[in-house]
């Protein structure tokens, strides 16, 4: 039984795309949008946010968790609850 657990997580990490496992974390690897100009500090959920239309630059994509770490906080039109 053991031996199948085993197999099954192994089976599981194959199927992950290698890429996102280094760059997720516990909190999960949720993709947002950032508009790549300097005085931008917001990050979006989507690519059409209102927010990112005034953007001069193409906006670009990177995990939430990164877009934390870079100073990046959450867009109040996508975010809001
Ligand atoms: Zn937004």
């Amino acid at each position: 039984m053991k031996r199948v657990i085993g197999l099954l997580v192994l089976l599981l990490v194959c199927i992950a795309p290698a890429g996102e496992v280094s760059a997720a974390s516990a909190s999960g690897s949720e993709t947002v949008w950032v508009c790549g100009g300097p005085n931008s500090k917001r990050y979006h959920k989507s690519k059409n946010c209102k927010g990112l239309k005034r953007c001069s630059k193409s906006p670009k994509s990177m995990s939430r968790e990164d877009a934390n770490k870079n100073g990046y906080t959450a867009c109040k039109i996508c975010y809001r609850h």
